[in-house]
């Protein structure tokens, strides 16, 4: 992409209203536009960055043997009567009425739609396991909506179901969903901590929630600082392999970490002193094993080995897709602005040419940015009037990783510079060289 043919409106200012850095900077990139309290418009720089979490999520989910699918945002309530929720979800739930009188919603979640597309379409233990997910916006009529996209109204969440025939087999597709969660944030360059969690509305025993240390987080947190050192890495996982999800399980949530509702001071005090940890944290997502709630409130059940209708062993599995944005942010970036992790960046390479309209470097600069798109390295190059200083505000704000420049001065050395965001570092090559060192970095980073 060429800049002068973008629309990346940046601004000068800090945003009064923006109380957090994420919510900042998101503004300050030209990412989103609010349009209403709790409510956004993506612009292109912000929509890039959505996209490359759903690739992500999308991937991963898959990767585990999960489905995809999309179902509507507008809901019947009659679903919502059938499982009870209809009253319970209170005033979060926007309630709408059609031109017929028929009273609808806005879906905060899915679990009664998806148990009656289940309800009316899986009849035999032989169908299962399934796991069925979807990338769709909900709308919470949160009380206060702030910090951005962190807490919106309106909001892009993966939320996946697993159906199973017997509580073993839910508990693996739990395990399943642990490991993937893993995999996924990883990717994106996050650390995110499994915690126990309360289970609240949702109902049901075993449920974590997945947290990003951060100071603006809203969640409370104590943890053993030894789960900070975990990383699912690169290791290869089999979904299909009980004991080996069920490993990872225990390798992660063995130690002390849980979120204020559950935090037990008892066994907290068992953590040795120098260990013990109290912070903040953005919850990014959630997993839920519920056993049968919705699927005896809903009717669901199948025909199981022995012939006899056997109701349906369900979880839900939540990640906040539209959240990550602020929870990166929140987790990377400096007081030049953000530092996007390569797994997520909008742009995998800035080109920034020193002397527009010198035509020796206008041509270098076309070259390297013609063989960047040509090897994927989905280069945004400014190719704008604006001073130099100006050129690297912008880069830095935006956080793309990699930065090549392009000068008069380094060009009759045959050299340009390849700079780091993250560290700052800059070193002169030859562009073929640079190009080289990007493919090798992105080479990681499908
Ligand atoms: P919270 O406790 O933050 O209100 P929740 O526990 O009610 O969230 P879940 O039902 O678990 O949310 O939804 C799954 C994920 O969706 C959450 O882990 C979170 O990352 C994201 N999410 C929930 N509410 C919002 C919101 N209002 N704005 C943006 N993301 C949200
Ligand atoms: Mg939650």
């Amino acid at each position: 992409m060429r800049l002068s043919r973008y629309f990346l409106p940046v601004l000068k200012e800090t945003p009064a209203e923006a109380q957090i850095v994420s919510h900042r900077l998101m503004l300050r990139a030209g990412m989103i536009k609010q349009s209403s309290a709790g409510i956004y418009s993506w612009l292109p720089l912000g929509y890039r960055v959505l996209r490359r979490i759903e690739q992500i999520v999308h991937e991963e989910q898959q990767r585990a043997g999960h489905i995809p699918m999309l179902m509507p945002t507008l809901q019947s309530a009659d679903l919502w009567r059938e499982s009870g929720r209809y009253d319970a979800f209170g005033p979060e739930m926007l309630r709408i009425t059609d031109r017929h009188d028929r009273e609808m919603l806005y879906g905060p979640t899915n679990e009664e739609l998806i148990t009656d597309i289940v309800r009316a379409n899986v009849g035999s233990y032989k169908q299962l396991p399934l796991t069925l997910y979807h990338i769709q916006w909900k709308f919470r009529d949160e009380v206060r909506p702030r910090f951005g996209v962190m807490r919106g109204r309106e909001f892009l969440m993966k939320d996946g179901y697993n159906f199973d025939l017997t509580r073993e087999d839910a508990l693996h597709a739990y395990n399943r969903h642990l490991v993937s969660y893993l995999r996924t944030y990883e990717r994106m360059g996050l650390q995110a901590i499994p915690m126990r969690a309360d289970s609240g509305a949702m109902g049901g025993d075993d449920t974590h929630e997945f947290l990003v240390l951060a100071e603006t987080g809203e969640s409370e947190v104590f943890y053993d600082a030894e789960v900070t050192e975990l990383s699912f890495g690169d290791r290869e996982i089999d979904y299909d392999d009980v004991a080996e999800c069920a490993g990872v399980m225990e390798e992660f949530t063995s130690r002390y970490a849980r979120t204020d509702e559950t935090h037990d001071a008892a066994l907290f005090e068992k953590v040795p002193e120098e260990r013990r940890r109290t912070a903040r944290g953005i919850e990014v997502g959630q997993i839920f094993y519920f056993g049968t709630k919705y699927s005896d409130a809903l009717g669901a059940t199948v025909q199981g080995p022995d012939g006899k209708p056997t109701a349906l062993h369900m979880g839900s599995h939540g990640i906040g897709v539209s959240r990550l944005l602020g929870a990166i942010i929140e987790a990377s970036h400096d007081d030049k602005g953000i530092i996007w992790p390569e797994g997520v960046t909008p742009f995998r390479v800035g080109i920034v040419n020193l002397k527009q309209g010198d035509s020796a470097t206008d041509s270098a600069c076309d070259g390297i940015y013609a063989q960047c798109v040509a090897e994927g390295l989905d280069p945004l190059y400014d190719d704008t009037k604006e001073r130099a200083g100006g050129k690297f505000a912008t880069m830095d704000l935006i956080g793309l990783p990699w930065r090549i420049t392009v000068g008069p001065r380094g060009l009759a050395a045959g050299k340009v510079e390849l700079t780091s965001r993250r560290s700052g570092e800059s070193v002169e090559m030859a562009p073929e060289e640079a190009i080289a060192k990007l493919r090798e970095i992105y080479a990681s980073h499908p």
